[in-house]
């Protein structure tokens, strides 16, 4: 069953952001449907890998210096995730909603030698899906529709809108909310304007397979959508995220080097 934490302020959860585990991978394209599947949890392996570098010598007479070109980090292959962004227009195609900025995203997961490759946008025409409903809680039918009509494809969708709706009220910029991701064989991020940077990388964060562990980590979020995650990952969140098969090994080698 799909479960989430909410970003709306709550006792409990006052720095959490929304959150619903990806999906197996293998599923059929949810993009291409009407709904979702139900998701299955991923096997969620938490390598504890130790920092196996160790330290140098402490002196090699006449001898060449050891290549150490990762310093305390980890040489690892580099892997490549794609993005889509999504804006949504209104129907008759003015008014998109704006773009989104991944710089954040790629300076996160760069520290785990895991690189974006950032799609053009696409724009989906639908003027109600501008201001989609959010219970805070699992993703409403409308944004599983927004989701739906998102393109499928090994890649993840992150989808600006211009609010959630509530219910009680469409949230502003600085009302919390703002943000969350929906699991699927092409998962998809929902994020309203202006959400914070490090939030996106939050939420890609889930879309590659993260929870929120990691204290003082950008799994850790702030609750209010306009406001930035700490800027920091775990050599344990890198480890999974690197696992998940939304990523395609790429040449060369890199420096994993989480802090
Ligand atoms: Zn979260």
């Amino acid at each position: 069953m799909r479960t989430f934490e909410s970003n709306h302020q709550t006792q409990e959860q006052s720095s959490e952001l929304f959150f619903r585990p990806k999906t197996g991978a293998g599923l059929p394209t949810a993009a291409q449907n009407n709904s979702f599947f139900p998701p299955a949890h991923p096997s969620y392996v938490q390598r504890n890998a130790a920092n196996s570098s160790g330290a140098a010598p402490d002196v090699q007479m006449q001898a060449a210096p050891a290549a150490a070109p990762c310093g305390p980090g980890l040489t690892v292959g580099r892997r490549r995730a794609t993005i889509q962004p999504v804006r949504v227009a209104r129907n008759d195609g003015t008014h998109p909603t704006e773009r989104i900025g991944f710089s954040r995203l790629t300076e996160l997961f760069g520290r785990c030698c895991i690189e974006f490759a950032i799609s053009p946008p696409r724009t989906i025409n639908r003027t109600d899906f501008q201001v989609v409903n959010d219970t805070g809680g699992a993703a409403t039918p409308e944004e599983n529709a927004l989701a739906a009509a998102a393109p499928g494809g090994n890649h993840i969708n992150v989808i600006v809108v211009q609010n959630f709706d509530t219910g009680g009220g469409v949230l502003n910029a600085d009302s919390g909310g703002g943000a969350m991701s929906i699991p699927g064989a092409t998962p998809s991020v929902i994020a309203v304007e202006g959400t914070s940077r490090t939030v996106i990388a939050h939420e890609v964060g889930h879309a590659l397979g993260l929870f929120h562990t990691g204290a003082a980590t950008f799994m850790r979020g702030t609750g209010r959508h306009g406001a930035a995650n700490p800027r920091h990952v775990t050599l344990s969140q890198c480890n999974t995220a690197r696992t998940s098969a939304l990523l395609t090994p790429i040449a060369g080698n890199c420096c994993m080097d989480p802090h």
